[in-house]
């Protein structure tokens, strides 16, 4: 007997056959006792969140378009109450409506307005399971320069779930010292996820959306990817810092610090495994990668300058030209006359011109070039540590595929080998990368 927090995304419960699905696989397996819902999500694609429409019921309110706010609030009651009526829960849902709409239109908050969806949702989960509601305003924290506020929470959540057996807490959203709701960013419910599996002492925290798992690499580039089964979750940071999308990025830091594992798993195929999240993992194959993500967008400065290993405090000088125009560093490969300084164009737009003159007037380099129009892509893997090979095998493929590789950085890590490549080679690399490793 163990304790699962399951999180359920706005896919998974977008309408009532979609709830059915997410009690029939929490009533599978006792061990699940705390579920985390999202918001309703779209039931196609041409559909609209609801957390989507409380943003425009906020807006329209502060923009005086009262109705167009109470057509969008229609919508968005109708969504509510066809789930209801067709689970056919016995719930009055009149007074939580009203209260909604009235206080968003006597000017609530715009995090009051977004996180009403998952409250309202958690409201009709709580119900149709039979299951205690938890209001995550009353457990879950910030502090007074609207951070998370982690040992807060922690003890009193904790508290509070040590006492219950089967609860619903809505993600998305704390309270403020003033007791004012806020939010975390968009896609936040993964975070509350997080936290109630860290305050539940959690042995796993399962996250439930409308993909078997991660993939080895964007299916949008590489046809029918592989699933990871498992990865651990310095090997996910590196491959979302790179552009995966697998889950919020501050949903890895409570159930890492506690070492629950994640287990990504799929609402509309249940019997899928999913992918394993671990801290450590010794059961990967020697020479393996994998993932691989990759990014356009960047900038290269690549400034050269005989024996400058040797001058003392260059490198410091280079990176006081960046930091005085406020532009941070993605990367920095050095050799022993050259260094290069990767940025993303996003960051370096409209500054470049002062910062390679501020680096040619504190260094006095005897070349510095601008290299635009860079990619990089990442080949991350655990089974790539120590085992030698790897990075032959990687630039192999790229050479065979006559891509020419602008930039190589390999972190100290070992878990990772970044290669710069011109934007147009982007998508062959990744693929010829990944036909390396998995034929
Ligand atoms: N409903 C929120 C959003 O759309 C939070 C979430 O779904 O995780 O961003």
């Amino acid at each position: 007997m163990g304790i699962i927090v399951a999180k359920f995304g706005g896919s998974s419960l977008a309408d009532a056959s979609q709830f059915r699905k997410v009690k029939s696989i929490l009533f599978a397996d006792p061990d699940r006792h705390f579920v985390v819902p999202s918001a309703p999500g779209k039931r196609d694609s041409d559909d609209i969140k609801v957390t989507d429409m409380l943003y425009t019921c906020y807006n329209m309110v502060s923009a005086g378009k009262i109705s167009l706010f109470e057509e969008t609030f229609a919508m968005l009651k109708t969504r509510y109450l066809e789930i209801i009526e067709e689970l056919g829960i016995d719930l009055d849902f009149t007074a939580p409506l009203a209260t909604v709409h009235d206080e968003l239109l006597s000017g609530a908050s715009v995090d009051y307005a977004a996180s009403r969806g998952e409250y309202l949702n958690g409201m009709i989960l709580a119900a149709f399971l039979g299951w205690e509601f938890i209001d995550a305003a009353s457990y879950i924290f910030f502090d007074e320069n609207g951070q998370f506020d982690a040992e807060k929470t922690q003890e009193l959540l904790s508290k509070k779930l040590k006492d219950t057996s089967y609860a619903v807490i809505p993600g998305f959203y704390g309270c403020n010292p003033d007791g004012s709701v806020k939010t975390f960013s968009r896609g936040g419910s993964d975070v509350t996820g997080a936290i109630v599996s860290r305050a539940a002492f959690a042995d796993l925290y399962e996250n439930w959306t409308d993909v078997s798992g991660v993939l080895m690499a964007d299916p949008r580039i590489v046809k029918k990817p592989k699933r990871i089964s498992v990865i651990t979750y310095r090997e996910l940071r590196e491959l979302s810092y790179m552009g995966a999308s697998v889950l919020h990025e501050e949903a890895i830091f409570p159930v890492r610090m506690a070492g629950i594992p994640i287990n990504i798993r799929n609402t509309n195929a249940p019997e899928d495994p999913g992918t394993m999240i671990v801290r450590a993992d010794a059961s990967h194959v020697r020479g393996a990668i994998t993932g691989i993500a990759g990014k356009k967008g960047f900038t290269a400065i690549a400034i050269e300058k005989n024996c400058m290993n040797r001058e003392i405090g260059f490198g410091l000088r280079v990176l006081q030209a960046l930091e005085e125009c406020h532009v941070p560093i993605e990367h920095l490969p050095t050799g022993i006359d050259t260094m290069t300084v990767v940025v993303a164009d996003s960051n370096i737009a409209g500054s470049i011109d002062a910062v390679v003159e501020k680096i040619r007037a504190t260094c006095n380099p005897d070349h510095i070039e601008v290299i635009t129009g860079l990619s990089l892509i990442a080949t991350v893997g655990r089974g790539m540590v120590r085992y030698p090979g790897t990075a032959a095998k990687l630039f192999g493929a790229l050479a065979d595929a006559g891509i020419n590789i602008r930039m190589i950085d390999q972190g100290s890590s070992e878990l990772n080998i970044i290669a710069g490549v011109e934007s147009v080679d982007f998508e062959r690399a990744i693929n010829a990368i990944y036909t390396a490793f998995t034929k």
